[in-house]
């Protein structure tokens, strides 16, 4: 187990606690992913460059974002518990694959999707 393995612990915890495991099924895990990442997005919905620029400064803002995001976290860790999946080397193993598909010399400075590079 990584050091991620503290963070999966205070999860279950929570939800045990509550005893809502029950009700986590992985499609209802997957959707309150989901869910939260959207609350992320309404975050800067309608905001312009300069207000989201701004929010990098309030502590209000800083602080909802901190929110959300620790949300989107929770049902990661959650789901990556129940399909024993250790997130830490996943989620080394998949930036290695995107670093794979995204060659530095052939996409830095571009923002260019992987299918649309000129060979
Ligand atoms: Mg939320």
């Amino acid at each position: 187990m990584s050091e991620f393995n503290e963070l999966t612990q205070a999860v279950n915890t929570f939800i045990e606690d509550r005893d809502w495991k029950q009700f986590h099924k992985p499609k209802d895990c997957a959707i309150s992913l989901t869910l939260e990442a959207a609350e992320v997005a309404e975050l800067f919905q309608w905001k312009s460059d300069k207000q989201m620029e701004a929010m990098k400064q309030e502590g209000e803002a800083q602080d909802d974002l901190a929110d959300e995001l620790s949300d989107v976290l929770f049902w990661v860790l959650a789901m990556a518990h129940d399909f024993n999946i250790d997130i830490k080397p996943a989620f080394l193993r998949k930036l290695k694959k995107s670093a794979a598909k995204y060659p530095v010399e052939k996409v830095k400075g571009n923002n260019k999707k992987y299918t649309q590079y000129d060979d």
